[in-house]
């Protein structure tokens, strides 16, 4: 029986972040291990309640009191078998999860401190790998039947894992050099480290799974090879198409770049590197994209602009600026916008903005501003108004608001427009919608049978934790096509959609 009291008792607490100086020196996790006794404590805060609204908050339906209530009493191994009752990767959605399950936590409720629930998950799952509880599944009876996966993002990999679990033979074909999708190359290791996929990669390696990297289906094999070679094939190729700004004047200026273009060839230098000193990032064809000593603006207010930030003050940046055209959010809920339970449009800081540079809110860029040469000097900016008219964004820019901002590199970092249009889905016949993502039907099948997607691609661009979701009730859509014994658990269905007041 849990601790009722437990909340009256402890305050939120999370273990310290390792200090600035220190972390920016490296590319190490942010985050230390928290001790035993805090997460301990911070478990008792849960109150295991009637109506435990925190499993709202979450796709997977993570069993949430339960797992708390394990760690609270030490039945560490219980816990790790909990939770990995509902999540194939916990150790990926406790770094990187923005945790929904705790904007929809009980005791927030009037503006109160939601229990520490992604910590507690991000214990839980590095407990499983000290105390040797990822031992590999293989089933001992094959079905014979065989399935493809056509990207190595969390989708894919979720879904793979179930599929082979269930006796199905699973191959991954991944495009890229190395399997993990936007874990691998798109988010550095500052916020995940990425010997946690590679330990994943081994146990689903010794249950079957088979990996082929460096394999673009659609070009290197074709969609009609693939089909006749498998029994299902499952879409995962992410929504990797970034928006762009071609008409703003300068666009074309060399050190303009897209943030992912920045990120990839960073993380790429960081893993090439090992343990030695790590090398300046550059484009594949050598142009460099490194913020080392250079004045650094990064246009975009989310996940991927700060992921941007922290990279230029590892690398060593002079200064940074990272702009957002809407005004800054409220620190705290505003209940008649966001009620809780649902997800609050509240300003966040990650821990890359407390390493610094600036973040300027209500503001565009006017122009790239050209030195002479063809290489950006500056960026002119003016503040801004925001308004949605007949489902359009009309940004106003205020009258005589107009300033410089120095730049020797600018990075892209304002969203992605879907999946990419490339060759696999013109030989499958499988169209984008307006949103640039790939429809399923109920049960996840494309307008294509036997070939079924998830993930961003279906979904857009979305969260670790929603790839997750959808790869697992993917694959169990796939089990069922196959005839499968049983049934594999679906913890959403195409049509999910987080908690949402309107
Ligand atoms: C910079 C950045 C930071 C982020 N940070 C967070 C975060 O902190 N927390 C969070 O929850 N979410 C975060 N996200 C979002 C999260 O990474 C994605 O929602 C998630 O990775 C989507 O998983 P996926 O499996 O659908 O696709 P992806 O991870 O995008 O993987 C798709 C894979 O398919 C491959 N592929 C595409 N086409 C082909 C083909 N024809 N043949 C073979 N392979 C192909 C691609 O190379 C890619 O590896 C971030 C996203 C970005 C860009
Ligand atoms: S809503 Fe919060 S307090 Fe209630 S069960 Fe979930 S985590 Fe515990």
């Amino acid at each position: 029986m849990p601790d009722p009291n437990g909340f009256l008792r402890y305050d939120r607490r999370l273990p310290a972040r390792r200090p600035v100086p220190v972390r920016i020196s490296d590319w190490r996790e942010v985050y230390p291990p928290a001790g035993e006794e805090l997460i301990r404590e911070q478990a008792t805060r849960c109150m295991d309640c009637g109506i435990p609204f925190c499993h709202d908050g979450c796709p997977l339906g993570n069993r949430i009191p339960d797992w708390n209530d394990l760690v609270r009493t030490g039945s560490w191994d219980s816990a790790v078998d909990t939770l990995h009752a509902t999540n194939n990767f916990p150790e990926f959605t406790g770094r990187l999860c923005p945790a929904p399950c705790e904007a929809a936590c009980v005791l927030g409720i009037g503006g109160g401190d939601a229990v520490t629930i992604k910590q507690v998950e991000v214990e839980i799952a590095d407990a499983a790998v000290a105390r040797g509880r990822l031992a590999p599944q293989p089933v001992p009876t094959p079905t014979g039947r065989t399935v493809a996966v056509v990207g190595s993002g969390p989708a894919g990999l979720a879904a793979a894992q179930q599929l082979a679990r269930a006796g199905h033979a699973v191959t991954v074909y991944e495009r890229d050099d190395a399997i993990g999708g936007l874990l691998r190359y798109g988010i550095p290791d500052f916020k995940l480290e990425k010997e946690h996929i590679d330990r994943r990669l081994a146990q689903l390696a010794a249950e079957g799974v088979r990996f082929r990297t460096g394999v673009e289906v659609g070009v290197d094999v074709t969609a009609r090879q693939l089909r006749a070679e498998y029994d299902a094939v499952l879409l995962a190729c992410g929504a990797l198409a970034g928006r762009d700004t071609p008409a703003t004047p300068g666009r074309a200026l060399r050190g303009v770049h897209q943030a992912m273009s920045h990120l990839v060839a960073a993380n790429r230098a960081v893993a090439a590197a090992g343990d030695g000193p790590v090398a300046s990032a550059v484009l594949p064809d050598g142009t460099p994209v490194d913020a080392a000593g250079k004045h650094v603006v990064i246009i975009g207010g989310g996940d991927t602009a700060a992921d941007c930030l922290g990279v230029a003050h590892r690398q060593g940046a002079a200064g940074v600026y990272q702009l957002d055209m809407y005004p800054e959010p409220p620190h705290a809920r505003d209940a008649a916008r966001d009620p809780w339970p649902t997800w609050p449009w509240v300003l966040r800081s990650y821990a890359a903005h407390e390493e610094g540079g600036e973040r300027v809110f209500a503001a565009a860029v006017q122009e790239f501003v050209d030195d002479g040469t063809g290489q950006v000097r500056a960026v002119r900016i003016a503040e801004v108004t925001v308004e949605k008219r007949d489902g359009q964004r009309i940004v106003t820019p205020v009258p005589g608001s107009e300033r410089e901002l120095p730049a020797d590199l600018v990075l892209l970092a304002i969203g992605f427009e879907g999946t990419e249009q490339q060759p696999l889905l013109e030989q499958l016949g499988v169209t984008r919608n307006a949103r640039g993502a790939v429809d399923a039907r109920p049960d996840w099948q494309t307008s294509v049978d036997g070939v079924f997607v998830a993930g961003d691609m279906h979904r857009g661009a979305s969260l670790v934790v929603w790839a997750i979701a959808e790869g697992r009730a993917a694959a169990a859509a796939i089990h069922a096509h196959l005839g499968g014994h049983g049934r594999l658990p679906a913890p959403v269905d195409p049509a999910a959609q987080p908690l949402a007041a309107r």
